[in-house]
């Protein structure tokens, strides 16, 4: 039983006890067979229910926080009822949970601020309720089980909401606290989502960043294989609620997953990948409503035929565009100096596109970041606005990202062209367009009310569909 298997169960595979039923046996046949570490999400919507509590802490709101933790006790202490002969030790624990974060909620609405640090002690509570349930089922069913808080494995840098992990001191923690329970065969469950900084502060991984907890872990523990079960069939060539004749992909390259990621494609978290490309760990996204579905394989790399392979698209960006206002100002110059303003405050760029003859370029961010990323600006840039040698940013709230990825789509000719051609035929603007030299994915900004209808034009045209 040498070989480990990561795995990983999303917010609704979580969702119920029937659900956690299914995790649990899909965990326990899979015990039989080799060594197996789980990592959980919260049950389905409780991150936002918890965030949605801190934000009503904040502005004095005492009755959401008494109502908002009363109803997360009920639906985590019937789950438990639910699944557990004896729930009684277990509805303690979540009490207990539940106690910590009304202490944390009740702080805030002391001090009338949310502190990023104690936000993500209060949300990763989320993950370890799901945590604590799981294990005792698994426990009672004959499968021994320890939940641990991520907290004490994955050790991260200090940007709360958003924190990257430091690998080597994770290997160390969760290697001295895990090989021991894996020998003796217990299933290790870890909290998603949540970490904590070297001197302890909890930090969080980013919405979604569940994914990238069982990376780490997978890649820490020197795993076989990482199976990521969801509520799809596997990473098909567009979102099934937006396409509806979008299919599941066999296999797809780790590059071509991180990009569907990175554009917008809610089935992985983007930065899940990074920690298994040195050690080629193959990823399985996986139906835990649907077993008999095979998955998609995510591997380091394949043989593939011509063209495009899946497109996706995100909403709630903006375009940030900088002009210099004549030509006497270096373009260059300008656009070091933006892009460091938005390295400053940590924003990321989603996709960049400049042109020459002005020297303008624009920029794309996501829009809950666009108020620290033009204060960036302004500050960077206060000398040369108040003297007119930069014209005022403009920004552009009504557009959308869509991605088009493929590692085959490198030197096919005509290809862009189609691509553009079929957004046009549906009459809607492209405003601004990118292909990274890798040529593995082509962005197009395009008016937000064209967005759907431009993934389903370019899904059509490039024959993604069933
Ligand atoms: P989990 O809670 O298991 O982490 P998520 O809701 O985060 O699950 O991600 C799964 C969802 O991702 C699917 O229900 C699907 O609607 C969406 N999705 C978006 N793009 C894709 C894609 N290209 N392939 C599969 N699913 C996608
Ligand atoms: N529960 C967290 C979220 O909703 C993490 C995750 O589910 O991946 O963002
Ligand atoms: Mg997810």
């Amino acid at each position: 039983m040498s070989q480990l298997i990561v795995m990983k169960f999303g917010g609704t595979s979580m969702g119920s006890a029937e659900r956690i039923k299914i995790a649990a046996s899909i965990t326990s046949e899979q015990a039989k067979k080799s060594r197996v570490a789980i990592v959980v999400s919260a049950m389905s919507k409780v991150t936002d229910l918890l965030l949605d509590t801190l934000r009503h802490a904040e502005s004095g709101d005492k009755a959401t926080i008494e109502k908002n933790v009363a109803n997360l006790c009920e639906r985590h202490k019937q789950t438990a009822a639910d699944l557990l002969a004896d729930p009684g030790p277990v509805q303690d624990g979540i009490d207990a949970l539940a106690a910590e974060f009304e202490r944390i909620a009740q702080g805030m609405l002391l001090l009338g601020d949310r502190p990023p640090r104690s936000v993500d002690e209060a949300i990763a509570i989320g993950e370890r309720l799901t945590a604590l349930i799981i294990a005792a089922y698994l426990a009672e069913q004959g499968t021994p089980a320890q939940a641990i808080n991520a907290a004490s494995v994955v050790v991260t840098d200090g940007v709360f909401g958003n924190a990257t992990p430091i690998m080597e001191a994770t290997r160390a923690k969760a290697n001295s606290l895990m090989q021991p329970l894996l020998a003796q065969g217990d299933v290790p469950v870890m909290t998603g989502f949540n970490g904590a900084t070297v001197d302890g502060k909890p930090t969080t991984l980013g919405r979604g960043g569940s994914d990238f907890s069982a990376s780490i872990l997978a890649a820490a523990l020197d795993a076989s294989e990482l199976w990521i079960w969801t509520d799809v069939d596997g990473i098909m060539t567009a979102d099934p609620r937006l396409v509806k004749d979008a299919k599941v992909l066999d296999e797809v390259t780790y590059a071509e997953a991180a990009e569907l990621a990175y554009n917008g494609a809610k089935v992985l978290h983007p930065r899940t990948l990074a920690p298994l490309v040195e050690k080629k760990i193959p990823v399985w996204s996986k139906n835990s409503f649907n077993l008999a579905a095979p998955g998609t394989k995510i591997v380091p790399s394949l043989e593939e035929p011509p063209g495009a392979r899946a497109v996706t698209s995100m909403a709630n960006v903006a375009l940030v565009s900088v002009e210099p206002a004549s030509g006497a100002i270096s373009g260059t110059r300008v656009m070091a100096r933006a892009i460091d303003a938005l390295d400053i405050v940590g924003a990321e760029v989603l996709t960049l596109s400049s042109s020459s003859y002005r020297q303008s370029f624009c920029f794309l961010i996501r829009k809950d970041e666009l108020p620290v990323v033009l204060k960036s600006l302004q500050d960077a840039f206060a000398l040369e606005i108040e003297h007119g040698y930069v014209n005022p940013f403009l920004v552009d709230e009504n557009v959308g990202l869509l991605a088009v990825v493929g590692e085959g789509m490198r030197g096919v000719a005509g290809l862009a062209g189609r691509v553009f051609t079929a957004v046009s035929r549906e009459g809607i603007s492209i405003i601004a367009i990118a292909q990274g030299s890798s040529e593995l994915t082509i962005n197009l900004v395009v008016s937000r009310d064209g967005l759907e209808k431009a993934v389903k034009a370019i899904h059509a045209e490039c024959q993604l569909g069933a």
